[in-house]
């Protein structure tokens, strides 16, 4: 899933100090950053509190409508938002950085602000704790690597590793990490594939990663074909 964590209060504060306003609608996501605990409604709630507050400190008369929707990246959903959007100000979205841009695409009539910086594919590691897992390079060789991903893992996106850093599987950039080499030794070391720590692996095709601009998913089951 997608992971963010939300700006503090102070970013968060700055932005708004540069826009004119006396509705504040804040959107979470029910998704994604409701997993990472930073925009689903429990966490609109809190902001919320905390900007009304913020604005009562500063003498500011602003009143704060909440909505969290269960995806802010699909339109569909971002139509339950229409009647709110239309009666604020300004959107506040806690969503990722699709589900802001969406929703500024939906209403290009209103500013939405970010209040979320987001940060990776992550999987649950711990209660409460994400780990990176993806890059979405759009070309998955997870096949020769058996399961762990040396791009997202390794500090260093080695394709061919272990750099010679690590310490008692840690990584050398990061001591609190795992040497993503490591554990794809000791992966394949369990599988009986330790060619893939001994041998060769050939340069990876970028091209579907995204130095060629933006790129787009069709899904062709839609137009039957
Ligand atoms: S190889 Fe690419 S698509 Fe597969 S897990 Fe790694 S970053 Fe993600
Ligand atoms: S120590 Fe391991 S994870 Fe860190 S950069 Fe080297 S090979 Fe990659």
């Amino acid at each position: 899933m997608i992971v963010g964590e939300q700006k503090n209060i102070d970013e968060i504060a700055a932005m708004l100090e540069k826009e004119d306003f006396d509705n504040l609608l804040i959107t979470g996501c029910g998704t994604c950053v409701t997993v990472s605990m930073a925009g689903g409604e429990r966490e609109v709630n809190a902001l919320a509190e905390i900007l009304q507050a913020y604005f009562a400190s500063k003498n500011k008369n602003v009143k704060i409508q909440k909505a969290t929707v269960k995806r802010q990246c699909d339109f569909e959903f971002l139509d339950d938002l229409e009647n709110e959007v239309d009666s604020t100000g300004l959107v506040l979205s806690l969503g990722c950085g699709v589900g802001v841009q969406h929703l500024a695409e939906r209403f290009p009539d209103k500013v939405v602000l970010p209040g979320l910086n987001t940060s990776f594919y992550g999987a649950v590691t711990n209660t409460g704790e994400l780990a990176e897992r993806c890059i979405g390079c759009g070309n998955c060789v997870l096949d020769e690597y058996h399961g762990v991903c040396p791009i997202a893992r390794c500090s260093k996106s080695l394709l061919n590793g272990p750099c010679g850093g690590s310490q008692d599987g840690k990584c050398e950039v990061d001591p609190e990490i795992d040497c993503g080499w490591q554990l794809i030794y000791d992966r394949v070391k369990r599988l009986n594939k330790l060619e893939v720590v001994t041998g060769y692996h050939e340069p990876k095709d970028w091209q579907t990663y995204r130095d060629g601009g933006p790129r787009k998913h069709v899904n062709k089951e839609y137009f039957g074909n």
